[in-house]
């Protein structure tokens, strides 16, 4: 749906508006409060869309006298955005590109180069020294090709111009 921050309202593609009702406050199992935004629509009566658009099947009022409803978290909504923009800036994507090349690449390396395949003891403290072992053993070889390759004191590929 389109929303219209001037009136802070969506539109349906019927064109109808969904206003803001209520704000509802809830809180999870780890203690984190959330509010959430309650938009009705004016009126979905005739609506062709209607069983479609209005979920919630539960509900003790019949369909043909419900409004469509929606909630909305502002705060996710701004978060999302924020997100969104950071992400898609070119220093964003070249941390994108680092992660799966830095990542990703570490579990081809270990898995496919040093033929590690699984682990050879049982219980957290060994798998933990095992694990631990191998970063040492990979960041040692790691190190030793960024020294061979002279590109000691840099952590991020550049990004290739298109
Ligand atoms: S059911 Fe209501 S909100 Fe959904 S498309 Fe129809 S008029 Fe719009």
């Amino acid at each position: 749906m389109e929303y219209d921050p001037e009136t802070d309202e969506y539109i349906c593609s019927k064109g109808k508006k969904l206003r803001p009702l209520y704000d509802r406050r809830s809180k999870n199992r780890n203690g984190y409060v959330s509010t959430v935004t309650v938009y009705e629509c004016e009126s979905c009566q005739g609506c062709p869309y209607k069983d479609k658009c209005i979920h919630g099947n539960n509900c003790k009022t019949p369909l043909e006298e419900r409004n469509k409803r929606l909630n909305v978290s502002k705060v996710m909504k701004q978060k999302r955005q924020e997100t969104l923009e950071r992400i898609t800036t070119e220093y964003g994507t070249q941390l994108r590109m680092n992660r799966s090349i830095q990542a990703e690449g570490s579990f081809a390396v270990i898995k496919e180069d040093m033929n590690f395949r699984r682990y050879l003891y049982r219980g957290k403290e060994n798998v933990l020294a095992q694990s631990v072992l191998l970063a040492i053993a990979y960041n040692i070889n790691k190190l030793h090709f960024k020294i061979q390759g002279g590109r000691t004191g840099k952590f991020l590929t550049e990004l290739k111009a298109s």
